[in-house]
């Protein structure tokens, strides 16, 4: 029987068992609700008050400024939408400047206020997807209230100067917020340094569960809800708290921020075989950055030109390693990558992608076998798909 190689970190990962631990009692015997005067109530108030300790140690701000959620595309929304709401009600302007290359989380919330009368700038990217600082101050108008810069990219691994785009916006005195979902547990995150007005983390990346997110909002920015109700998460996020998950995310954060230093050089150098063994099959290139060090820890992508990137995933899941691809079916019509094609890459190449993102529970010899498993199934497709290129 195959035992399958889960390579598929970024979309979501594996729940730790320390994580599931914390998580139990809130779910067996303490699940009171944190609103309510009783002793249960107070015991669930209490787990909630040091959950968020745990993940303002992992962001290095203050408790307040941590907003639970149910996940990073509501953290984004509220981050975007809700501050939307707050520039149309202040008169700061209705210019959004985003990035080609954001997740769909971001892209949505900036679709939606296109359709509500907001401009909307997207930066472009290079070929390994980096935003241009320079870009970013050209693009600065009179009328611009929010800049949304993703911290890493998902598809291409690619980790923006945020940094330096967060001082940008920091000097005109505009709201920047980032999506940092990829992020915990593969790169420090410091909110002290790198001065983002809000900023989003979502559970399932880093071993928490699904549904439960986080959004970072710094002292003194405001934002106006989406939804109303009981005024939980002072207002902002309303509704009964998902204490178990939300203990949950906490023990994630806190053993993410213990673990980091070891987590990225263990990734770093199982990325490094991985990337050497990938790149030494005939035709298959990068993506995002070739330089591993501007790469989220334990990110590869490739093209396999001649390919179909779907094919690819499911002819590696029989082999029994678990990938993913950027390139989407809809309809019976190949769809190319977005991401990909934003950063310069043809159509025909961006349907060939694959994703194999590393994760803390991946070993040497796993990810020994999976190159092995891998560089056999990008050969054996590529001389296919040159066959099936050479008839037509
Ligand atoms: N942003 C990025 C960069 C992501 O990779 C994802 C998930 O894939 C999200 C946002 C959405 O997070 P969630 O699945 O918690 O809604």
């Amino acid at each position: 029987m195959i035992v399958p190689i889960y390579l598929d970190n970024s979309a979501t990962t594996k729940v730790r068992s320390e994580v599931v631990e914390a998580m139990i009692p809130y779910l067996a015997s303490e699940w009171g609700n944190p609103s309510s005067l009783h002793r249960f109530g107070r015991q669930s108030a209490q787990a909630l008050v040091e959950a968020r300790s745990r993940v303002s140690r992992l962001l290095n701000c203050d408790p307040e400024e941590i907003f639970f959620s149910p996940c990073g595309t509501y953290s984004n929304n509220t981050a975007i939408v809700g501050r939307a709401r707050f520039a149309e009600a202040n008169d700061l302007g209705k210019h959004m400047i985003t990035c080609s290359i954001e997740h769909p989380a971001v892209l949505g919330p900036a679709k939606h206020l296109e359709a509500l009368g907001w401009r909307i700038t997207y930066l472009p990217v290079d070929s390994e997807g980096l935003v241009s600082p320079a870009d970013l101050s050209k693009a600065l108008q009179s009328d611009t209230s929010i800049i949304s810069i993703m911290w890493a990219n998902n598809e291409i691994g690619t980790i923006q100067p945020i940094d330096q785009l967060a001082g940008i916006a920091e000097e005109s005195g505009i709201y920047f917020h980032t999506d940092a979902v990829q992020v915990p547990g593969k790169l420090p995150i410091d909110v002290s340094q790198v001065k983002v007005s809000s900023l989003s983390i979502s559970g399932h990346k880093f071993h928490a569960p699904k549904g439960v997110g986080v959004l970072y909002v710094r002292k003194n920015v405001n934002l106006m809800p989406l939804v109303y109700g009981g005024g939980q998460e002072r207002g902002l996020f309303p509704g009964t708290e998902a204490l178990a998950s939300i203990v949950g995310i906490g023990r994630a954060a806190e053993l993410a921020r213990e673990e980091l230093t070891d987590n990225l050089s263990s990734l770093r150098s199982k990325q490094a075989q991985l990337m050497k063994r990938l790149l030494a099959v005939d035709g298959v290139r990068m993506t995002g950055p070739v330089e591993i060090e501007r790469r989220l820890p334990g990110h590869v992508s490739v093209v396999v030109p001649g390919c179909d990137g779907e094919a690819l995933v499911l002819k590696a899941d029989l082999k029994g390693v678990c990938i993913s691809s950027g390139s989407a079916c809809h309809k019976g019509i190949k769809e190319p990558s977005q991401i990909l094609t934003a950063t310069g890459i043809p159509a025909g190449d961006a349907i060939a992608s694959a994703r194999i993102s590393i994760g803390r529970f991946n070993t040497d010899k796993e990810c020994d076998q999976a190159a092995d498993l891998l560089a056999g199934v990008f050969q054996s497709s590529r001389q296919g798909g040159s066959r099936a290129l050479s008839k037509s």
